[in-house]
């Protein structure tokens, strides 16, 4: 059976797998980031353990993912400087010699919802992790989106509720986005205690469902994804669902009509089918595409 090679960048940690044609995870172990130096070596020792057909990686961004661009496949314009302009898929095709697909980790882990897991069976569907960022992968016809760069709809816009302590948010950007808002360590600032230790009926949460409503309202006018699943640390507080529920269904105030709506919303704003494993199986699905465009483009220059 053929094996292919998964990896999930993350700024803390990468998690590497090696992943059977059949979609099932054989080996599975993480790493912390550290440098270029330090933590490629050790990502590409592992690979080289195992025969693998293909490498798929979904990583933090911004990502370089113009096929036409010199700097395809690096890593852009991150805060996490050891990485800035890295050459992520150039360093391990010429490392392992074998093709290397590269998506975010939120495209990545959209595609595997799309394919595996609660969107299955769907045209398209928005995936967002609410966590120490916040970030969204779009599936349109089956495919990632991919645009002028990638889209970044965690730091879209929101409006600041009136009896919000902290209107101004955190990100370094743009304070008051959405990531600046309701990301993890928006809560933590705002309420001076870790996202994990507030209990349910603190006022956090409706704060933190107003805002998430306002990207799921938004998504739904933008782009009309058949669904939107909510992933990442700060949605493992499940009662949050059924309040961004409601209150997407209030900031739309019946301008969308559809079973889905009048539904609650229930099987439309749902959580991730596939756990926490939709980041490696997204980076797995990424290795497939790898192999397929490769053997396309080398049948088409045998054709000519
Ligand atoms: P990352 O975004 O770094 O990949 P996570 O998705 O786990 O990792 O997000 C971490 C953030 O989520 C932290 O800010 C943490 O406070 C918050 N978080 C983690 N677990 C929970 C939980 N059970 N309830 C609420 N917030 C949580
Ligand atoms: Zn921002």
């Amino acid at each position: 059976m053929r094996i292919y090679g998964a990896l999930e960048g993350g700024g803390t940690k990468m998690v590497l797998a090696i992943v059977n044609e059949e979609g099932e995870i054989q080996e599975k172990t993480s790493i912390p980031t550290r440098t270029p130096a330090e933590t490629m070596p050790e990502m590409i020792g592992f690979f080289r353990r195992f025969p693998i057909e293909a490498l798929g990686i979904g990583c933090f961004g911004p990502l370089d993912l113009n096929p036409d661009s010199p700097t395809y496949g690096s890593i852009t314009a991150t805060p996490k400087l050891p990485w800035r302009n890295y050459p992520l898929t150039a360093a391990f095709r010429n490392a392992l010699d074998i093709p290397v697909g590269l998506d975010t980790d939120v495209n990545g882990a959209a595609l595997a919802e799309a394919t595996l897991g609660a969107a299955k069976g769907l045209e398209s569907c928005l995936y967002v992790t609410v966590g120490t960022g916040i970030g969204g992968g779009l599936i349109i016809h089956g495919k990632p989106v991919h645009g002028l760069t990638h889209p970044e709809i965690g730091h879209m816009a929101v409006t600041p509720l009136p009896e919000d302590p902290l209107p101004g948010g955190i990100c370094p950007y743009h304070g008051n986005c959405l990531e600046g808002m309701a990301s993890g360590p928006a809560i933590e600032k705002r309420w001076g205690i870790s996202a994990k230790e507030l209990p349910e009926d603190h006022p956090a949460w409706e704060l933190e469902s107003a805002y998430l409503a306002q990207l799921c309202a938004s998504a739904m006018l933008s782009f009309s994804p058949e669904k939107i699943i909510l992933g990442g640390g700060v949605m493992q507080q499940k009662f949050l669902l059924s309040g961004i529920r409601a209150k997407t269904i209030e900031t739309l105030h019946g301008y969308i009509v559809h079973p889905a709506i009048e539904a609650g919303l229930k099987d439309y704003i749902v959580e991730p089918g596939l756990g926490t494993e939709s980041g490696i199986l997204g980076a797995y699905l990424l290795a497939r595409d790898a192999e397929r465009n490769t053997a396309r483009s080398s049948s088409s220059v045998c054709d000519k």
